[in-house]
C-alpha cells in the first residue's frame, strides 16, 4: 500500500450495508467489487442486485485493482481548502469487466502526463476507517 498526502482531508462517503465492504477492502490491500452469486457479473456501485440476470444473490469479490483509464479530466480550481488546486478525476474501466467504472483519483503522476487508455493500478489512501480507491500509473502492464 502506498500513501499519499496530496489529500489531507478528503470528503469521506457515508458507508451503508451495500457500499461497506468496498470502502473497507482496502484495508486487507483488497479491491472488492460486488459480484453476482449466479451468473458472476460485477456489479458497480454495489446495490445487492445483479441487472443482469436479476439475483440478489452477491458477495464481494477481490480483484486484481488493474484496469484502464477510460476518460479523465484536470482539475484546475481550488474547491475546498483541503484539496489540492490540480489533480485528476478519472473513470477507470476494471481488467476483469469492462463495465466496471470507477471515478478515482489518478495520484503519483504529473497531471500532464496522464493518458487516454493508460494501464492503471489501484492502490488506498485511508482517512477515518474509509480506504479510498486511488489509481496510479501501472509501469508494468503494456
Ligand atoms: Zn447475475
Amino acid at each position: 500500500m502506498t500513501e499519499t498526502s496530496e489529500f489531507p482531508l478528503r470528503p469521506l462517503p457515508a458507508l451503508t450495508k451495500d457500499t461497506e465492504a468496498f470502502w473497507t477492502g482496502g484495508k486487507d490491500g483488497q479491491l472488492l467489487i460486488e459480484q453476482c452469486d449466479r451468473c458472476a457479473y460485477y456489479i458497480h456501485p454495489p446495490t445487492g442486485f445483479c441487472p443482469q440476470c436479476e439475483s440478489r444473490d452477491t458477495h464481494f469479490q477481490p480483484v486484481s485493482g488493474k484496469g484502464r483509464l477510460l476518460s479523465f479530466s484536470i482539475n484546475h480550481r481550488k474547491w475546498m481548502p483541503e484539496l489540492p488546486e490540480r489533480y485528476v478525476l478519472g473513470i477507470v474501466t476494471l481488467a476483469e469487466q469492462e463495465e466496471v467504472r470507477l471515478v478515482c483519483n489518478v495520484v503519483n503522476c504529473d497531471p500532464d502526463a496522464v493518458e487516454f487508455d493508460m494501464p492503471v493500478k489501484v492502490l488506498f489512501e485511508e482517512q477515518d476507517g474509509c480506504w479510498v480507491p486511488l489509481f496510479e500509473p501501472d509501469g508494468d502492464a503494456t
